[in-house]
């Protein structure tokens, strides 16, 4: 596995596959690895790509708070041994002077999409995902960019946004990758105590529970929504928030009527943690 540490190597090594007709599919990380993100190695191989190339990178900018960014959980070593294990070609690592030099300006924003669930309550965040989603697409410049559904507010600005600016590449999603007992997987878990961790068992248990309802007949966002709550509740959890959204445009719905998701933000303890699930419908079939 080729370790890139600056824009001209990273830029180099995938203009030279470019030049000879090899796919790369990309995926963007922030390190601290596991089994989710591998998963998105093997979704960028099983859509086609010849090679895959990922990125290490804690995007300062997306970070609203200092203590988050502070506390993010960093292994680069471990990083490096599970990409190489899963057969990654190439992974580019740079630091924040080569990302943002002094006197950096620029930020891309996707502002509709960017309001409401967790730009509602991270102020800047979106912004800095698409800024950094865009410079590292112009870096890289993938056949295949993929992104978990676990962030399906960052997946869905992001194809807006690859749509928007015409970039050259395909949006692919890939499912939430769990855990044995339900809990997404994500780099923040290891921060959670084992009372934590018993506490955020309940983020999917309530978005099981209201799936259950609606597989009842029930549609009311409204009473999917309660269902869910009251789950989280009884293990002591008051979500950020917790909606029905449609599945295409992200647009709150009032019932599930049509392709959808019930999405979730929770702090369990001061660790913030996201999840969603299909309530009615199958959006797979979208691209960018
Ligand atoms: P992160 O390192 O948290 O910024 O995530 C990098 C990519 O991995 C994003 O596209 C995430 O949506 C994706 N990802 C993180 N956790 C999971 C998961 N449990 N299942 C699927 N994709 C994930």
């Amino acid at each position: 596995m080729k370790i890139l540490n600056d824009i001209l190597a990273a830029k180099t090594t995938t203009r030279a596959l470019e030049r000879q007709g090899i796919s790369v599919g990309f995926v963007p990380t922030m390190g601290a690895l596991h089994d989710g993100h591998i998963s998105l190695l093997k979704v960028a191989r099983a859509v086609g790509a010849q090679r895959v190339v990922a990125s290490v990178y804690v995007n300062p900018t997306q970070f609203d708070r200092d203590e988050d960014l502070k506390r993010y959980p960093r292994d680069l070593d471990a990083d490096f041994a599970k990409l190489e294990a899963a057969g990654c070609d190439a992974v580019f690592v740079p630091k924040d002077e080569l990302m943002y030099p002094c006197g950096y300006q620029t930020e891309v924003w996707v502002p509709e999409a960017s309001r409401g669930l967790c730009g509602a309550h991270r102020p800047g965040h979106f912004v800095g995902v698409t800024t950094i989603v865009t410079k590292l697409l112009n870096i890289i410049r993938p056949s295949f960019l993929v992104m978990g559904e676990k962030d399906f507010q960052q997946l869905m600005l992001t194809r807006l946004l690859v749509s928007d600016l015409n970039l050259d590449t395909q949006v692919v999603g890939a499912p939430v990758a769990r855990d044995d007992d339900g809990l997404a997987l994500s780099s923040r878990n290891v921060q959670l105590s084992d009372v934590e961790r018993e506490q955020a068992r309940s983020i999917y248990g309530g978005l099981q529970a209201a799936q259950r309802r609606y597989y009842e007949g029930e549609r009311s966002a409204e009473r999917l929504v309660v269902e869910a709550k009251a789950v989280m509740s009884v293990a002591g959890l008051e979500p950020e928030y917790l909606e029905l959204r449609s599945s295409l445009t992200l647009a709150p719905l009032n019932s599930a009527h049509q392709p959808c998701r019930l999405l979730v933000a929770a702090y369990v303890g001061s660790t913030r943690l996201i999840d969603n699930v299909v309530i009615a419908g199958d959006e797979r079939a979208q691209t960018a």
